[in-house]
């Protein structure tokens, strides 16, 4: 048969689809070959070799072996961590989607992300171990660092349109367009944005993940990363609208129904 061989190591899955009457298709992140899409044979029959493992945002242990093209075949998928403890809660178990559709999507297929990877599987394990909803910092942190392992890094500290220092107490704006903040007379028309939101995001940008689950945020625009990263792959982030109606269960979106 000759054919590349097989490779084992830590994979997190980012979602499968069923394909025919036996098989699944499973998208992994790994730290070695970023995304990757699969063949898992017999995943819809016997599952003797992928039981329990392919829930989104399961740790496992793959074996993969590349294929002809962009799919490769999964030969095996050995649970190492299921994430029992997020899918124990709405709120908590939709930022592991949400976390999973924006490091996964983020990723380069085929090219090692090892920072995406690391970043994706720290954000499931802090989630796993919280016991209760975290602040927003949280996720600000998340999309912010996301992007930034992307090369896509947003400008919070600097106007992204001239260039100068975003400084305290300034009026700003954020075009996620232009890759992040803006002073408000450089960006006419837009909302205005406050500068402790935007100094907020720079600074959990920069901290450890684990730093940021107590801590919130100040008013502003709380969907404005999640926009960069959905301009950036050019399709909404299908999760967020559930997110969205967690976070603000008063005024969900009129489009949710
Ligand atoms: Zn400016």
């Amino acid at each position: 048969m000759g054919g590349a061989p097989a490779r084992t190591g830590p994979a997190i899955v980012l979602g499968h689809v069923d394909f025919g009457e036996r098989d699944r298709i499973v998208r992994l992140l790994s730290p070695d070959h970023g995304r990757v899409a699969c063949l898992a044979r017999g995943a819809r029959g016997s599952r003797r070799r992928f039981v329990g493992a392919l829930d989104l945002g399961n740790r496992v242990q793959a074996t993969l072996r590349p294929g002809r093209g962009e799919l490769w075949h999964l030969d095996e998928a050995v649970l190492e961590d299921g994430r029992t403890g997020a899918r124990q809660d709405l709120l908590r178990l939709s930022l592991l989607a949400y976390a999973v559709e924006l490091c996964g999507g983020l990723a380069r297929e085929h090219q090692p992300e090892p920072r995406l990877y690391g970043l994706l599987d720290m954000a499931c394990l802090l989630l796993d171990a919280m016991t209760a909803a975290p602040g927003a910092a949280f996720r600000a942190g998340l999309e912010a660092k996301a992007l930034t392992f992307a090369g896509l890094a947003p400008t919070l500290a600097r106007c992204a349109a001239c260039g100068e220092a975003l400084l305290p107490g300034e009026e700003l704006a954020f075009e996620p367009h232009k890759g992040g903040a803006t002073h408000r007379a450089c960006s006419p028309g837009l909302p205005p944005v406050p500068a402790a939101w935007a100094a907020a995001v720079e600074a959990a940008r920069r901290a450890p993940l684990r730093e940021l689950i107590d801590l919130p945020l100040p008013p502003g625009p709380g969907w404005a990363l999640a926009e960069m990263v959905e301009g950036h792959l050019g399709r909404p982030l299908q999760s967020r609208r559930l997110l969205a109606a967690l976070l603000e269960p008063a005024t969900p979106s009129p489009d949710l129904r």
